[in-house]
């Protein structure tokens, strides 16, 4: 998962609670869930129908909220938001929910993902007086939707989010009422469920699971929910289109105990590891994956090459945060530091190493150097997701082109930069059956731009990558 050990990030993930009198405490909880979505700021808006309050920080969310903090957010509705923060992007204006605030009352964002016309829609609203105090994207819908205060809060609503483009799930509230949006291909995920009778809002399943709310619904491509006193309500601010959900949740971003459209991900990861077996089998005599997110696929690799399991390589739980490391050098440090070799189990050994993915390719480096320090006689790298070769432009920090090994070298070249024996990844194919099970062509079929490079929107000459704002 995100803030492991890889060059690979999720922008951030959202949770809000409507009437509910421990909103704010129930939300604080599902952000702890998402908390691997996003390590370095949280935030928290709350509401008691009349007044809202705006709390946040830098840190992990038990970092930014104390107990005295969280008891003074008092009110019947919540939404929370914890972010990853790219260089350059880590200022305190940015951290979400963003607050606005008007004579009209307030207004409260967050948001997840990343708008590719961003920079044209800035400079057209610099052009007709509006002044940005952030540089993030979530601003820019906030003031298209202010332009069209003339009309009822939800019309406002379905314009601004009409003149956006890209990925975006946004989870918005005013003093009384919550909004909930998903882009009309429903690139990032974004779930409904309820808690007796309060209602609640999530990028992951796994959140409601934490604080006992029943998952209802995935919020569809295209649908704004308006969540009141008297219910909830959906409608349209677009008209349907193909889902093609970021494949990169399944492969790794999201939990494994998440369902995302419905299917869970452990249970997807396990199919993943299944189908790479069929297409590179391996002759060795235990099979290890990568802990935390590859574990799945690697049980699923095991179960269908009939080679055992074992737990070949150790994390430990107590190193901070790697992935904010500066510097190359002290990136592999860290890596060092959080993983170890199990000795007694991969010594004398032929291991097959199975990862969800490979980003830089200097982490898969390292992990195949210790196994063979530990006396791994062979070491047969195995990726259950294919080649990463395109930036991403919907809110996932993929690093750039220039930084992706499968991007600048041949198989070849790169089982030699690794160190492995063999090295094969997932095709697209495959990963589309272990997630899909031949169902994608119903109505379903995932992006995969960063393998395939075919963007499921426009790409806008000056869009942004994540990475690359300032
Ligand atoms: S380009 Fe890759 S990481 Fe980005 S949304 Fe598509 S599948 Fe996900």
């Amino acid at each position: 998962m995100p803030g492991e050990i890889k060059g690979l990030n999720e922008e951030c993930g959202i949770f809000g609670v409507f009437g509910h009198p421990d909103s704010a405490q129930l939300t604080y909880y599902g952000l702890h869930a998402l908390q691997h979505r996003g390590q370095e700021g949280a935030g928290i808006v709350t509401s008691d129908g009349d007044h809202m309050k705006v709390s946040k920080g830098h840190g992990l969310i038990s970092e930014v909220f104390p107990q005295d903090r969280l008891d003074s957010l008092e009110g019947h509705s919540s939404v929370g938001h914890v972010r990853y923060a790219t260089s350059g992007d880590r200022s305190y204006e940015n951290i979400q929910p963003l607050m606005f605030r008007s004579q009209t009352g307030g207004l409260a964002v967050a948001h997840n993902g990343n708008l590719v016309n961003a920079h044209a829609l800035k400079g057209q609203l610099e052009a007709q007086g509006s002044i940005l105090q952030t540089t993030s994207d979530t601003e820019v819908v906030a003031h298209l939707i202010k332009r069209a205060g003339h009309l009822p809060m939800d019309e406002a609503i379905s314009q601004g989010l009409s003149m956006i483009k890209g990925a975006y799930a946004f989870l918005m509230m005013t003093e009384n009422k919550m909004y909930v949006a998903n882009d009309p291909r429903g690139l990032r995920p974004i779930s409904i469920g309820y808690l007796g009778d309060a209602w609640c809002v999530s990028s992951e399943t796994c959140a409601f699971d934490v604080i006992g709310a029943t998952y209802e619904r995935d919020v569809m491509p295209g649908e704004l929910l308006i969540i009141d006193e008297n219910g909830i309500e959906s409608k349209r601010f677009s008209a349907p289109i193909q889902r093609t959900l970021c494949s990169m949740e399944y492969v790794y971003f999201s939990r494994p105990d998440s369902d995302l459209d419905g299917k869970n991900v452990h249970a997807a990861r396990k199919r993943m590891g299944k189908s790479l077996h069929a297409e590179s089998p391996a002759e060795a005599d235990v099979v290890t994956g990568v802990p935390d997110s590859s574990i799945s696929a690697a049980i699923g690799y095991a179960e269908a090459s009939g080679i055992p399991y074992e737990l070949g390589l150790i994390k430990n739980r107590y190193v901070g945060r790697t992935f904010i490391q500066p510097s190359q050098e002290l990136r592999e440090q860290g890596v060092k530091m959080k993983l170890s070799a199990v000795r007694g189990i991969v010594e004398g050994k032929r291991v097959v190493m199975v990862d969800d993915s490979i980003v830089r390719g200097t982490t898969s480096r390292r992990i195949v150097k210790l196994l063979k320090e530990a006396g791994a006689t062979e070491v047969h790298v195995r990726i259950a997701s294919p080649p990463i070769k395109n930036p991403c432009y919907y809110g996932i920090d993929t690093s750039t082109s220039g930084e992706l090994i499968a991007a600048n070298n041949t198989l070849e070249e790169m089982r030699e930069q690794i160190g492995a024996d063999t090295i094969s990844f997932l095709s697209v194919e495959g990963l589309n059956d272990a997630i899909y099970q031949g169902q994608e062509s119903l109505n379903h079929g995932g992006c995969t731009a960063c393998f395939t490079g075919n963007y499921p929107t426009e790409i806008y000459p000056n869009t942004v990558l994540p990475y690359e704002k300032a």
